[in-house]
């Protein structure tokens, strides 16, 4: 594949952004390629090669590139008659009325720019709610860019992740290994009375996509009700897309305290949204004291692609589509993987996916998992199946990102280049796209 073009531009580009990119994640070795247009699940890129795409934004394109007639006439509409005003619009209502009626904890939710703006939020929310100040978050997970949440460390022998952030900041955050309740017990008796929060993925999309083994988010429900503490779900990644238009939350019958959105709720515009009881989300200002601002939050452009991408998705069958699709390509890259590489396994529920390096090699396997039960106790492939990012090492980490990622890229399949991020299906995927990717995933492994 010639790749001349992406790597002028990349040239261009690292003397005026650092790294020459604007996320960290789009900095892939030994330069990214540089996209020129998307159509339906496919990627073009500034050299003319095409690519089956499977990172889909990082998340927020449930429908794909090609989006609905609907979808584009709404961001037309909003976008040629003034794109924003700094006054509320009839557009963000509706899409706020959209969500709650859906998303089964939600009762009022407030619409910002992004997962981080969210996040941050939440966080800011629950600890003005409950008057503390400490949060519980999992080892390895990922809430944005934000400084309460970029920690290392367990327990409460926690420091931050990145220089720039006060050592100060990370005495409020506390760790726990995910799917270890005992873990969580044992902080909670500890610490229980301070705790404003715990904040989690429903499943950890971003650190190998790994699945609450069964009565672990019931666990965390108790504890945080018993200690009055705040449940807060991240559905950045999951929500609208697991479990679909009830999230993750619908899927797995958990009842949290606040959520938080991003990503698909766009429609593929920046977004993010906090959503959750009444009584909670309230306590933003103006309603009650806890701060919260933005000048482009409810943006309308946003608003009506996530709304139209929303209504297009409840109308049509994108759900049973995506999260079909989803099925096949597990279990084909199951027998792939059974076939050539046992050490290895995939995981993933309804339209995310990841062939994932884990550290033990299963010692049989003579099914298929079914799509979202991985880390149930009666799979025979449980115990190899991750339960959290620790079971993929730096060595894996390594294998994936120098060997596995341009071995699939090559073949014309642009996956996440981090081995801990998830992969996603999307409407415009057809069968025939998840045939080729097989066929890429068995020559690459
Ligand atoms: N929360 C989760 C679970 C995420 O995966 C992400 C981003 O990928 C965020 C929060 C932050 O969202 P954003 O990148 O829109 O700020």
């Amino acid at each position: 594949m010639n790749h001349e073009q992406s790597r002028a531009l990349y040239d261009r580009a690292l003397s005026v952004m650092p790294g020459g990119v604007n996320s960290s994640v789009r900095a892939v070795r030994p330069y990214p390629f540089f996209i020129e247009n998307g159509d339906g699940g496919h990627v073009v890129d500034t050299d003319g090669n095409r690519y089956i795409d499977f990172v889909m934004g990082y998340g927020p394109l449930l429908l794909g590139h090609d989006l609905p007639e609907s979808v584009q006439a709404a961001v037309q509409q909003y976008s040629t008659e003034g794109p924003m005003y700094g006054a509320p619009t009839e557009v963000e209502v509706e899409l706020a009325e959209f969500v709650t009626r859906h998303v089964p904890s939600v009762e009022m939710v407030r619409f910002v720019n992004s997962g981080t703006e969210a996040t941050v939020s939440a966080v800011r929310l629950a600890r003005g709610y409950t008057g503390r100040d400490k949060i519980v978050v999992m080892q390895g997970g990922y809430h944005g860019a934000q400084e309460s949440t970029l920690v290392e460390g367990e327990g409460n022998h926690t420091h931050p992740s990145s220089p720039g952030i006060p050592e100060s900041f990370a005495e409020h955050t506390l760790t726990v290994p995910f799917n270890d309740p005992d873990a969580a017990r044992e902080l909670f008796e500890e610490h229980g009375e301070d705790i404003a929060a715990v904040l989690t993925e429903p499943i950890l999309g971003n650190y190998g996509i790994v699945h609450p083994v069964d009565g672990y988010h019931e666990t965390l429900r108790e504890l945080c009700d018993d200690h009055g503490s705040l449940l807060i779900f991240d559905e950045v990644i999951t929500g609208f897309r697991v479990g679909g238009l009830q999230c993750a939350q619908g899927k797995f019958g958990i009842d949290p305290d606040i959520t938080t959105f991003g990503k698909i709720v766009g429609g593929g515009f920046p977004v993010g949204a906090i959503g959750g009881k009444s009584e909670i989300i309230e306590q933003f200002t103006p309603a009650g004291d806890v701060f919260q601002s933005g000048t482009f939050s409810g943006h309308p452009v946003t608003m009506a692609a996530g709304l139209e991408t929303l209504r297009y998705a409840a109308e049509n069958d994108v759900y049973d589509h995506v999260n079909g699709l989803g099925e096949r390509l597990r279990a084909g890259l199951q027998e792939i993987l059974e076939d050539q590489a046992p050490e290895y396994t995939v995981v993933g529920t309804d339209s995310m996916f990841k062939v994932v390096f884990t550290r033990d090699a299963p010692d049989t396997f003579d099914g298929h998992c079914e799509a979202g039960c991985q880390q149930r106790e009666s799979c025979p492939r449980f115990e190899s199946c991750p339960k959290n990012g620790h079971d993929i090492t730096q060595a894996e980490t390594e294998r994936w990102e120098r060997l596995f990622w341009p071995a699939m890229k090559d073949q014309g399949v642009f996956l996440t280049a981090n081995q801990f991020e998830s992969q996603f299906i999307c409407d415009g995927h057809t069968d025939e796209d998840i045939d080729d990717a097989l066929e890429a995933y068995k020559e690459a492994i």
